[in-house]
């Protein structure tokens, strides 16, 4: 029998973060990894390879990161509806592959739900969560350009990198034609200048290689060796946790059941406090197998809306629009991110829409046409690939939506009662549509996108609508919701299970509503402040 402080769930980006935060604060901590480890650096086996290095020369950006990705056949899962489920089972989770985009939330996000009544109301405001999304970024190490956006607040960033001619001269035609638009350099969690003994960012592009220089924030170059530096930490990788253990005696939660990913051996480990941070579907699914008498539907779900409310955004819709001009310019240097456009729907009388609610920002950039990324292989080589590179074509502008999708207590997860996987766990069924709200925004997106396009000046402009399945976005987020009412949700407002108060859970299950903005610094900033709580709970001997 094993005895730990605090134990921790998943090592991805919100579980690193636990980790940190719990053993900073001087708790034994025990993190439970599914997958292998992964060492910063040492295993970040294609990081400096070449494209000829490659079997296949890289004909789909896959084969450099594969490594890094959950292969759906050893890991099934059962699509009632197409849904994509983008996983990473090794120590840091998907903090590896991330795009690494951190935008805040706003109270326009934290009081939608109750605003026009879908879902329940957050338990908490901006005012609740500014702090941690200072003290997260200024530890991740955000690049970014403060622009005053209520909706879209500034944090505390390091140097922007730079918009390039053809994006500058897209951002002054937007200023010129609309008084509700901005475009700005993407904000991301990539160095610009050294920070906290990581980075800075080399701007290679092969992020999802994994960064020897520690140019991007992961959980492996930041968080889990800072966990480990305080000798708090004990890391297990290859435990899959199958079970949080509820005793009905002492009607409390002691600790969590593990098999062992290649041994299949199972133990037990106990502690004081529990963080699952198994990512959205993963969390849900562990509360779901954990039953006892106390909760024969699941951990903490009399509510009954544990493995609910699922949310993505919909994402790539909008269009693509070629630039006349600027031949005499080219790029000098790669950046790791591109532009964006903040949400501009919803936010007041003048740019209320009938046809739905919320609202969407873009993601895209400018990019001079002509020949693939020199990364990549390419069909041409010597004196015509020569000639390609020194003829290339026009500029061209790409913008694609990122929406916001509502929590729909239809869209969700459940275990199969009959089928299991190699580990004898139930298979997971994941059911999730999106609804008329969606579809009308989407149109919305790609008019929208065509119309800035023409303004702009832009010739030769296309529609994009990728039309892609719930999950493709990689930002699942609702199944454990936080909310003001026992009754309606699962967590309360420091992330601690209602019915469960040595439990909090802090990554994307616990999302009230998805806002348009990508999530994970949210997940971040939540799970600082449930640290935080709990670490002073425990002191008060409340938990
Ligand atoms: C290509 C790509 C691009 C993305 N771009 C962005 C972006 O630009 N901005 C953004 O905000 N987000 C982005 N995301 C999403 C982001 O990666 C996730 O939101 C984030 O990683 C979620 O953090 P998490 O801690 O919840 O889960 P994860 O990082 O997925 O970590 C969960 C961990 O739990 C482990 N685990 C699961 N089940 C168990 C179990 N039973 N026992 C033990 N361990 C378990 C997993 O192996 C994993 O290590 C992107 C994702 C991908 C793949």
């Amino acid at each position: 029998m094993e005895n730990y402080d605090a134990i921790v769930v998943g090592s991805g980006i919100s579980g690193g973060w636990a980790a940190k935060e719990l053993c900073q604060n001087g708790l034994k901590t025990l993190v439970l990894e599914r997958g292998p480890n992964v060492e910063h650096i040492k295993d970040y086996k294609t990081a400096m390879m070449n494209p000829w290095d490659f079997p296949h020369r890289i004909i789909t950006q896959e084969e450099t990161q594969k490594q890094f990705f959950v292969n759906d056949k050893e890991h099934p899962y059962i699509q009632d509806k197409p849904f994509k489920w983008a996983r990473g089972y090794q120590v840091g989770g998907r903090s590896l592959t991330w795009g690494r985009q951190s935008y805040r939330m706003s109270d326009l996000d934290f009081e939608a739900n109750a605003k026009d009544g879908h879902g329940v109301d957050w338990p908490i405001r901006y005012k609740d969560i500014a702090p941690w999304y200072d003290y997260v970024e200024t530890y991740i190490g955000v690049s970014g350009q403060p622009e005053g956006l209520p909706h879209l607040p500034d944090g505390k960033y390091l140097p922007p990198f730079e918009l390039n001619c053809v994006e500058q001269d897209f951002s002054k035609q937007l200023k010129k034609h609309y008084n509700d638009r901005i475009l700005t350099i993407a904000r991301v969690a990539n160095l610009s200048r050294g920070w906290d003994g990581r980075g800075p960012c080399q701007a290679r592009n092969l992020c999802e290689r994994g960064c020897p220089f520690g140019g991007y924030f992961s959980s492996n170059a930041a968080t889990l060796p800072a966990a480990a530096i305080t000798g708090n930490l004990t890391l297990i990788p290859n435990a899959i946790v199958t079970e949080i253990i509820y005793d009905d005696a002492k009607s409390k939660v002691t600790g969590v059941r593990v098999m062992d990913a290649e041994t299949k051996k199972v133990t037990e480990y106990y502690s004081k406090i529990i963080f699952i941070n198994a990512s959205t579907i993963g969390t849900a699914s562990i509360l779901l197998k954990s039953v006892s008498k106390r909760f024969p539907n699941g951990l903490g779900n009399s509510s009954g809306q544990v493995g609910r409310n699922l949310m993505d955004h919909f994402n790539f819709s909008g269009a693509t629009g070629e630039h006349e001009g600027l031949k005499d310019k080219y790029y000098s240097g790669r950046r790791p991110a591109g532009v964006y456009i903040p949400r501009f729907r919803n936010l007041n009388g003048q740019t209320q829409r009938k046809d739905y609610v919320r609202g969407f920002g873009y993601q895209g950039a400018g990019e001079r046409l002509g020949w693939k990324d020199v990364n990549c292989a390419d069909e041409e080589f010597g004196v015509s690939l020569k000639q390609k590179l020194s003829n290339p074509g026009p500029w061209q502008m790409t913008l694609g939506t990122y929406g916001e999708t509502l929590p729909y207590e239809k869209n969700g997860i459940y275990l199969d009662k009959n089928k299991v996987d190699n580990w004898s766990q139930p298979i997971i069924h994941i059911s999730m549509e999106f609804g008329e709200n969606e579809n009308a925004m989407r149109n919305d997106g790609i008019e929208s996108a065509l119309e800035m396009m023409d303004k702009a000046g832009m010739k030769n402009i296309k529609k994009v609508d990728f039309r892609n399945p719930p999950g493709s976005a990689v930002h699942e987020m609702g199944t454990v919701r936080m909310g003001r009412d026992p009754k309606t949700s699962v967590l309360n407002e420091h992330n601690q299970m209602h019915e469960a108060k040595n439990v909090f859970i802090t990554d994307g299950s616990c999302m009230t509503s998805a806002s348009c903005q990508n999530p994970s610094l949210t997940y971040m900033a939540l799970t600082a402040r449930a640290c935080n709580y709990a670490v002073s709970e425990l002191k008060k001997m409340n938990l």
